[in-house]
């Protein structure tokens, strides 16, 4: 089980966004992509991600969950 983030519901804010400042090993970060209707994603490290499920109960929009 990783996290898993639903763009379709995830607001993309970096400057709001808890997991980007409390994952604990800085997994998550925002990367601009014109491709996105929001200018850029919040997107997981795969390989720093040790998959602790922080993420998921402090995600704001409630979009990350573990698959
Ligand atoms: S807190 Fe959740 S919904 Fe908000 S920007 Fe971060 S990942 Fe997206
Ligand atoms: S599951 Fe844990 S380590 Fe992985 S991105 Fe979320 S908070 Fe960071």
């Amino acid at each position: 089980m990783k996290p898993w983030i639903d763009k379709a519901r995830c607001a993309a804010e970096p400057k709001i966004c808890p997991p980007i400042k409390e994952c604990p090993v800085q997994a998550v970060s925002y990367v601009e992509d014109d491709d996105e209707p929001i200018g850029g994603r919040i997107v997981i490290d795969e390989v720093r991600c040790t998959c602790c499920g922080l993420c998921v109960s402090i995600c704001c929009g409630h979009c990350i969950e573990m698959k």
